[in-house]
């Protein structure tokens, strides 16, 4: 039989009538005749205490005692899943990840699955199991011990079991009812995508659309898994929701999918730094090793043999960049004049993968930017984006801007 997958978060299993919804969502489909995989998240709420009792406990844990903590919301859920499936006749049974197995590394709190072999639960399916219910997020080290997947990494779950189960479909099942061009909070033409490419959605998500897990994004990618966005709360159709899939599936589509931002950026300025080769390595290996993550870069043009190096960087890790700046310029590894530092900054992209058929994206992206009178402070670009930092309070404006000037209100 066919097998689907559908992935419950949190907000979808919160409570036992949300858990009741979500098992009538999968009667429907176990009427269809598929076998299903359900992965459940853990309630909503439910990581956070585990991880704040964790911490209270003890502030420098063992991130292996972590794992066996937080991870057991997931257990919780999957077992409540399984016994409502039963209530309404459905054969079901509950796996945790060392059960199936969930291969993954032993790097516990952001674990990478390396294998789930799919026998012990097809073994089931054969005699007249219906519903594997899995809990999502985590797995066994090769050491024996359980492992989770990073935050959010239940989609990575039900991706990874879509693709180890040669799945037709992996329905995520989530509070908003799918993939939009922008943030509706923010921008009130924002309008749901019926289909979007994979890469743009690994550009989105990466770019901080918190709708899917990157890591989840970039599996499906791989290995072609449909992934289809819906909620939970809206009556079921067959249309519903987002479907996130290969090009080839996409007929028709706007030069630019979606405008995402990150409102919480900082820029960095090193100023009159030699402009030499092994510059950029002294500068920016420090950076990396501290745990910066460096995003945009620019070097000026130098004169004199001197030049300026411009990043951007989260806003919260300012502190932790300029005591790695501070550290490798007392070694001695480069010298500089200024460390100029703007911590009020935002970065605003354009996203899609009609921009590589379509020259002049970045010429209307910047136009549009300056009719609104918006300063450009840092520019890069790839195939398939074109990113800005600017001024955080112009953030909304340049948004909506974009979000015009590119048609997105209409399909
Ligand atoms: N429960 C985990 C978390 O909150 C995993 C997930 O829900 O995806 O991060
Ligand atoms: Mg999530």
């Amino acid at each position: 039989m066919p097998v689907l997958v559908m992935k419950f978060g949190g907000t979808s299993v919160a409570n036992i009538d949300r858990i009741h919804r979500a098992a009538k969502r999968v009667a429907l489909e176990v009427a269809k005749g598929y076998d299903v995989i359900v992965v459940v998240s853990a309630m909503s709420g439910k990581t956070n205490e585990l991880v704040g009792w964790v911490n209270e406990t003890s502030p420098l844990y063992d991130a292996r005692e972590y794992d066996a903590v937080v991870a057991s919301g997931e257990n919780v859920t999957a077992g409540l899943m399984a016994l409502r499936l039963q209530e309404m006749d459905i054969p079901a049974r509950s796996w945790q990840g060392w059960q199936v197995p969930v291969k993954t590394t032993s790097a516990h709190g952001s674990a990478r699955i390396e294998d789930i072999p799919p026998d012990n639960i097809n073994r089931k399916f054969a005699e007249g199991m219906r519903v594997a219910v899995v809990a999502g997020f985590q797995g066994i080290s090769p050491e024996g011990r359980v492992t989770t997947l990073g935050r959010g990494g239940s989609d990575t779950t039900a991706v990874a079991f879509a693709a180890a189960f040669n799945a037709e479909r992996c329905d995520i099942y989530t509070d908003v009812d799918g993939v939009y061009t922008t943030d509706p909070r923010i921008c009130d033409k924002a309008r749901k995508l019926d289909r979007i490419a994979f890469e743009e959605m690994l550009e989105l998500a990466s770019l901080g659309a918190k709708v899917l897990q990157t890591r989840s994004v970039e599996l499906a990618m791989r290995y072609k898994v449909r992934l289809r966005v819906l909620s939970s709360f809206d009556e079921y159709s067959e249309t519903a929701g987002t479907l996130v899939c290969d090009e080839e599936e996409i007929m028709e589509s706007n030069v630019v999918a979606g405008v995402a931002f990150n409102r919480d950026e900082a820029k960095m300025t090193l100023t009159a730094v030699a402009d030499r080769p092994g510059i950029a390595a002294a500068i920016f290996g420090p950076l990396s090793e501290a745990g910066v993550n460096v995003d945009m870069i620019v070097q000026n043009i130098s004169e004199d043999g001197r030049t300026d190096m411009t990043f951007s960087l989260p806003v919260d890790q300012i502190k932790r960049a300029e005591k790695a700046v501070m550290q490798a310029t007392g070694r001695g590894d480069y010298t500089f004049s200024d460390l100029v530092t703007d911590d009020a900054v935002a970065k605003v992209s354009v996203v899609g993968i009609g921009m590589r058929s379509h020259t002049g994206v970045a010429a209307r992206m910047f136009k549009a930017l300056s009719a609104e009178r918006i300063n450009i402070k840092v520019i890069t670009t790839s195939e398939i984006k074109i990113s800005v930092l600017i001024d955080r309070k112009y953030m909304e404006l340049a948004v909506q801007a974009l979000h015009d000037e590119f048609g997105l209100e209409k399909a």
